[in-house]
Formats: structure tokens, C-alpha cells, sequence
């Protein structure tokens, strides 16, 4: 439910208003719109006075706003129909990032966490393919807005983070947060132990003996440090061994680490699982795939393929 994000501030009824907009179902509701604000500043309150006062509207024209340090503002129910996107307004839930074509990175945890609530809202139907920008609607592709690539943000939520964040930061003793959770169920996956605090997140003493523990085994500078080297050794022993299961319907396998048409193999279907040796490169792009226990190939995108 988005009304329990931490991070949510409930301005429905502190924003300015002059009427109000028309009500909808949420069954209605076939897309989240994402937009910004075009400014380097601003909030709700802000936007309210000028969609009011300037443009006669009944309030602000999105139903949420995402301020720089990430606070995400609720400014109209997403049962009524507010004024974002011009002749494509009734099924859309509108989402102003405050910022000209660039953002925070609490703004971008923000927008990922509202937008998966949102497609999580019991009546709401919308899929990942139906979080757009503004400028993604017909008749509006000479817009700049939302001044990001939709397709990488697309992208980072099918692989469930945000767009940008750096996913094998450096970490060192004393670090926390969901990355080093990340990499302690990745020590984990290796075989080092974590017998008295697992995973939770914090880069204490018993994390730094399993990272030197897996260094020393790996042939690595031991320093306790997950770096690039640790990190690309973490990733390589996560995998080996275990199953990836097609989710898509049908699925080509390949010959070679390549998207060539003669690297064509065959195909797989949905449920099918195969067993991973390693994950590779495809050449000359940084798209990844799995080696197969049989010697094919096959596409690593989390879209595609869960490991299990
Ligand atoms: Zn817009």
C-alpha cells in the first residue's frame, strides 16, 4: 500500500485548491506517468499556486510529487482524474520528480518505491511496461519531460532497484545498508559463514573474516575490501551451480556468447531449467549471459531468467 511508505507526506488537503477534479475507478487506471518538474526547486505547494492561479486548474496537476531529498508529497487521491498528461489524463497516475533532467538518488528510491506500491494497489492493473514518461503518450514526443531514459528506469525496476544506483559499491568494515546485505548472501551463496549475524546488512567483524575467508580462497588481494575484483569473484560463485529457470514463454539458446543469428541453437521454454557454470559477457556489449551446464548460452536478464 503506497499510503505506508515511510517517506510519504499526505498534502491533499494543505495544497491550494479551487474546485475539483473529476473522480474515476481505480479500475480505470492503466498507467503510471512519470514527469519533472522542469525546475531546480519546488514542492506540491508551489506547483499547486501556479496550476491554480496561473492556469485555472482545481489544484495541483500531478497526483504526487517527489521533492530533492526524496519526501514524496500526496497530492490528489489517484481516484480523481488531475490534468499531467493532455488527452491521455483519465487512466493515468501522474508522478512529478522535482528537477530539470536530473535527479537525486533518494528521488530515485522514492519513484521506485512508489511506483511498486502503486502497481501493488488492490483495483489498480498496471504492469512495469505501463510506467511511462510523459513524453512516451501520443502527441507529446516533442516533450522533454520526464527528462530520463524510460527505458533504463524500465529496465532497473524489472531488475528491482532504482535507475543508477550503483549496484557493487566499494564496502568496507563499518559499512551498511541493502548492498552489504546483498553481499553477505552472496558470501553466503559462496560457501563462507555467517553463523551469528547473517545478513543483516551491517559490515562487522565476522563480515570482514568471510570477505578475507573468501579472498584468500579466490586468489585475491586479502584486505577485507569488496572491490571490483571481489565483487566480479562474489558474482561468478553466486551462480555456479545453481538453476536458471525460463520465465519468458520461449527463449533461445546459443551457441556462442553472442546475439548473432547463426549462434541460434534452439529454444527453451517457459519453467524449463538449466544448471549455470558461469556468467559471461556477450561481446562487445555489457549485456550477460549464463553458461550452461550442456555448453549453451543463455540471456542473464532478470527479465528472462530467474536464478534459483
Ligand atoms: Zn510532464
Amino acid at each position: 500500500m503506497f499510503q505506508q511508505l515511510p517517506q510519504l507526506v499526505d498534502v491533499r488537503g494543505s495544497v491550494k485548491r479551487d474546485g475539483s477534479y473529476q473522480k474515476r475507478s481505480l479500475s480505470q487506471i492503466t498507467g503510471i506517468a512519470r514527469h519533472h518538474s522542469a525546475t531546480t526547486s519546488g514542492d506540491a505547494f508551489s506547483f499547486a499556486n501556479y496550476h491554480v492561479d496561473s492556469l485555472g486548474w482545481p489544484s495541483v496537476g500531478y497526483h504526487f510529487v517527489i521533492t530533492k531529498d526524496g519526501t514524496i508529497q500526496w497530492a490528489n487521491g489517484i481516484d480523481r482524474i488531475s490534468y499531467h498528461v493532455g488527452n491521455n489524463n483519465t487512466p493515468l497516475i501522474g508522478v512529478c520528480l522535482v528537477g530539470s533532467s536530473s535527479f537525486t538518488e533518494a528521488q530515485e528510491r522514492s519513484f521506485f518505491d512508489l511506483q511498486a506500491a502503486l502497481r501493488g494497489t488492490d483495483g489498480v492493473g498496471v504492469s512495469i511496461g505501463d510506467v511511462k514518461g510523459h513524453r512516451e503518450y501520443p502527441g507529446h514526443s516533442s516533450n522533454t519531460c520526464p527528462g530520463i531514459d524510460m527505458d533504463s528506469v524500465r529496465e532497473a525496476v524489472r531488475e528491482g532497484h532504482p535507475v543508477g544506483e550503483d549496484l557493487t559499491p566499494t564496502l568496507r568494515p563499518g559499512d551498511n545498508g541493502p548492498a552489504v546485505a546483498r553481499m553477505q548472501q552472496m558470501l553466503l551463496d559462496a560457501g563462507e559463514k555467517l553463523p551469528l549475524y547473517g545478513t543483516d546488512g551491517d559490515f562487522g567483524d565476522e563480515t570482514e573474516n568471510a570477505v578475507r575467508s573468501f579472498q584468500e580462497s579466490q586468489n585475491l588481494n586479502v584486505d577485507g575490501v569488496v572491490g571490483p575484483n571481489t565483487w566480479e569473484a562474489l558474482e561468478a560463485s553466486a551462480v555456479k551451480g545453481k538453476l536458471a529457470v525460463v520465465l519468458a514463454e520461449v527463449l533461445n539458446v546459443r551457441s556462442r556468447p553472442s546475439f548473432d543469428a547463426d549462434a541460434v541453437a534452439g529454444t527453451v521454454s517457459q519453467g524449463e531449467a538449466f544448471t549455470i557454470m558461469e556468467k559471461v559477457n556477450v561481446d562487445g556489449s555489457s549485456t550477460e549471459m549464463f553458461r550452461l551446464k550442456s555448453g549453451l548460452y543463455i540471456t542473464a536478464h532478470p527479465g528472462y531468467v530467474q536464478v534459483k
